[in-house]
């Protein structure tokens, strides 16, 4: 088992701006106990159980990670809550890709990963829908793509590779605005993740989308699928993830039109595409999906505050995930869950903390941050005057490197605290070395000080209403144990 990071928060002004010697000398016996109670073996084990299952948000398999993450919360003496909410998603139904060659053969193409209990590749809130159309290439799919290319694809069932900077969505719009009948996507990875397939969601904006505005709690009132403001939610043409493979057999045998100068130097799939189509592929495609009400549930811990109960610090990471979901998100939820454990050891050694702690387990993210953001909308004046940070951990582990994004209030904080900790790869090198040197550190040096596309995400998962607030979210190296020491608030 991988050594993961663990996210640590604790009362940073008590221990960075102490009121009293006395006080700093309890802040600092605090701290070390708090360091000294890390284990990998805990986290270890609460992601073995995370991941046991798939835990689709909606399913049953994911309802009982919410009640191991309560029933983990309830074990420590925190003073834990569920709050559930009905939600609109979207699941699979049926789905078939075949390939048609000039020479009449055909080729049914996989659309799952083989051997594993997973749901099928979808792209959530796709409409269902039947297309026999030739297939054409489209780089990124973005506007200048299509300039590029220079290629009627009205009727055409596109081909694009993910990245440009565009999210799923935004290529499945920018097809359907350029009359394609249908939409496939790839990662381009190269020699790496040839059969996976990257599910995700294509739905516009976040939160339920039958109740815009308002938590979608029992017995409040929910637009019909029928109403404008729902439809134009949703993309009107189906679309799909492929795998590098399929995209492979697929892009390999187009003609017509050859590839544009300037996307071939960046296919990371050299010497597979000479040709961009359409056709004379043909592809026929077929997506059959559902939309169904469904229940999703997030779970909290509260610590209260001794000093300023009423200002609120949340830390909080997703919980539901596409398949198993070790790294996204259940990597995050592991060291959340390791988190708790150790501030109950604190708890039981008389600290308090400064401010309100409240841990979040978000449900249904994926399609579309929506158990956050029903969660906000339902408590929205009350997290508006007490809400004072929300800090967000999702890919707690996910290859070499440290990232992290935030509003610039935190800045400084984040770069002290990773003065504090070791960093695991490098012997006597604290992370703020290793990351300072790198690329990575130089550039998100940069980033911490403006407003980058993560921050955007950490405000939009707490909803636009919350921009007041300081957001942060935090991505580390498998390696790194620990990787933050966070003294926050
Ligand atoms: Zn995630």
């Amino acid at each position: 088992m991988v050594a993961i990071l663990i996210l640590i928060i604790l009362g940073f002004y008590s221990f960075h701006f102490p009121h009293s010697l006395k006080h700093s000398n309890k802040s600092t016996t605090f701290q070390s106990l708090f360091l000294s109670s890390s284990s990998n073996s805990t986290i270890s084990s609460y992601l073995r159980t995370l991941t046991m299952h798939p835990h689709l948000a909606g399913t049953k398999s994911n309802s009982n990670t919410a009640l191991f993450v309560l029933n983990h919360f309830t074990s420590l003496n925190l003073k834990s809550h569920t709050t559930s909410y009905n939600v609109l998603l979207s699941y699979p139904l049926n789905s078939s890709l075949s390939i048609h060659l000039t020479n009449g053969s055909f080729l049914n193409l996989p659309l799952t990963e083989p051997g594993l209990d997973v749901v099928h590749a979808y792209h959530a809130y796709s409409p269902s829908g039947s297309v026999y159309a030739k297939a054409v290439f489209v780089n990124y799919g973005r506007e200048i793509d299509y300039h590029t290319l220079g290629v009627d694809v009205k009727g055409c069932i596109v081909i694009a590779r993910k990245g440009g900077g565009l999210g799923r969505g935004t290529v499945v719009e920018k097809a359907e605005k350029n009359g394609a009948a249908a939409v496939l996507i790839y990662n381009d990875e190269g020699d790496t993740w040839r059969n996976g397939f990257e599910r995700g969601n294509v739905m516009k904006g976040v939160g339920d989308p039958v109740s815009p505005g308002w938590g979608s709690v029992d017995g409040s009132e929910r637009l019909s699928l029928e109403d404008n403001e729902v439809l134009e939610r949703f993309p009107k043409i189906p679309s799909m993830p492929i795998s590098a493979d399929v995209a492979d057999a697929i892009l390999s045998s187009l003609g017509d039109n050859l590839v544009p100068l300037e996307w071939r130097n960046t296919l990371k799939s050299k010497g597979v595409i000479s040709h961009v189509g359409p056709g004379p592929t043909m592809l026929n495609f077929t997506y059959l999906g559902e939309k169904k009400v469904s229940t999703i549930q997030n779970v909290f811990a509260v610590i209260k505050g001794s000093e300023e109960p009423d200002r609120h610090v949340l830390l909080g990471n997703h919980r539901d995930a596409w398949t198993y979901g070790a790294v996204d998100p259940s990597s995050g939820t592991a060291a959340l869950l390791d988190l708790a454990r150790r501030y109950s050891i604190l708890l039981s050694s008389g600290w308090k903390p400064r401010r309100t702690i409240v841990l979040c387990s978000w449900d249904a993210e994926e399609f579309g941050m929506i158990g956050s953001t029903e969660w906000v909308e339902q408590n929205l004046i009350n997290l508006g005057s007490k809400a004072v940070a929300y800090l967000n951990v999702d890919c707690a582990v996910q290859g070499p490197g440290f990232f992290v994004g935030s509003t610039p209030q935190l800045d400084s904080l984040i770069r002290e605290v990773t003065k504090k900790v070791k960093d695991p790869d490098s012997k006597g090198v604290s992370v703020y070395e290793t990351w300072s040197a790198s690329d990575e550190g130089n550039n998100g040096f940069h980033l911490l000080m403006c407003i980058t596309e993560k921050i955007f995400l950490s405000i939009t998962l707490l909803s636009t209403p919350i921009t007041g607030w300081q957001n942060m979210e935090i991505h580390s190296s498998s390696a790194m144990l620990p990787l933050l020491e966070f003294g926050a608030f």
